[in-house]
């Protein structure tokens, strides 16, 4: 019998649920709740301009109304700078973190490789003088900050994904850890809180993937365990099933006026993904009897290609 897992819905309140979440979410529920484990709600607002109150409580509506719950939370991320900033300074003094001017487009630009959907930071301004930095504040230019990392090759089992690896230097770079607005970065914030929420099970779309090393990297220099992870693929197709773009871009609204309730919500995306044999309602409680972490990996294992999957 596995221990009980912690997992978690995590949404950035940007916006309604919309197909992509519902799956995430519902998977994480089934996992965690299958192994008698509980769930932590986190509203990852750390986003002044995009994140909105009222997209929180429409997160939490509709999550409720599929009949998805939480135990614990909801934590804000608006409220953990303090936290942030600790592990910041550990940071700093562990690896070292420096001042980036570069613009998107300088980024956009450089010739630096890609890997998968990642830009690999080249460097350029790793090794600026305290007068160069000067220089570009007195101009008015704003930093970001970026942590250095080392070559070190990061290894990983996901349960969807399989054998994952990147190497750190080569195949990420020195990565942001605050950004121009002063806000730390989605990276370092969610490391902390799910080390701080009691997180053992992270279940989220594989877009996501090619974050993990860089917070497993963060996990190991500031001595915090590292979670399971699941990346589910992005909903296209599963055994011929094809999701509509509509469907896959639909917002829980949309998704209630064409299958009816939220047990029709439920039932089309749990049959799209192979966790049903029928199109029909259904509920999350319903699932969990027919639920066990091991299927994940049959069901999705191959349907995604990442480029950097070992
Ligand atoms: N807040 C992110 C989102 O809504 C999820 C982050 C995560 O699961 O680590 O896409």
């Amino acid at each position: 019998m596995t221990s009980p897992l912690t997992g978690r819905f995590a949404p950035s309140p940007t916006g309604r649920m919309h197909a992509g979440n519902i799956f995430a979410s519902l998977v994480a529920w089934l996992t965690a709740k299958s192994t008698g484990g509980s769930m932590v709600l986190r509203i990852e607002d750390l986003d002044p301009d995009r994140s909105k109150p009222e997209f929180s409580d429409a997160l939490m509506k509709d999550y409720e109304a599929l009949g998805l719950t939480w135990d614990a939370g909801p934590f804000f991320q608006s409220t953990r700078a303090e936290a942030y900033h600790d592990a910041y300074e550990q940071l700093a003094e562990a690896c070292g973190i420096y001042p980036c001017f570069c613009t998107r487009a300088d980024l956009a630009c450089a010739s630096a490789p890609h890997w998968g959907d990642k830009h690999v930071y080249p460097g350029t301004c790793s090794h600026l003088s305290t007068d160069e930095v000067a220089a570009r504040k007195a101009a008015g230019r704003e930093a970001s900050f970026r942590v250095r990392v080392p070559q070190e090759r990061i290894i990983f089992s996901d349960s969807v994904q399989g054998a994952c690896s990147q190497m750190l230097d080569e195949e990420c770079g020195d990565f942001i850890i605050r950004r121009k607005d002063g806000a730390f970065a989605y990276q370092l914030a969610v490391v902390i809180d799910d080390a701080d929420q009691g997180v053992t099970s992270v279940v989220r779309g594989v877009d996501l993937l090619s974050s993990t090393p860089q917070q497993i990297f963060l996990q190991r220099t500031l001595r915090l365990p590292t979670p399971a992870y699941a990346h589910l693929p992005l909903l296209v197709a599963q055994s011929g099933r094809r999701l509509s773009k509509r469907d896959r871009d639909a917002s829980l609204d949309e998704m209630l006026a064409r299958y009816g309730t939220p047990a029709g919500v439920i039932g089309h995306i749990a049959y799209v993904c192979g966790l049903q044999e029928e199109d029909a309602p259904t509920t999350p409680e319903e699932l969990l009897k027919g639920f066990k972490p091991s299927t994940l990996s049959a069901l999705y294992q191959g349907i995604i290609s990442i480029p950097w999957r070992a």
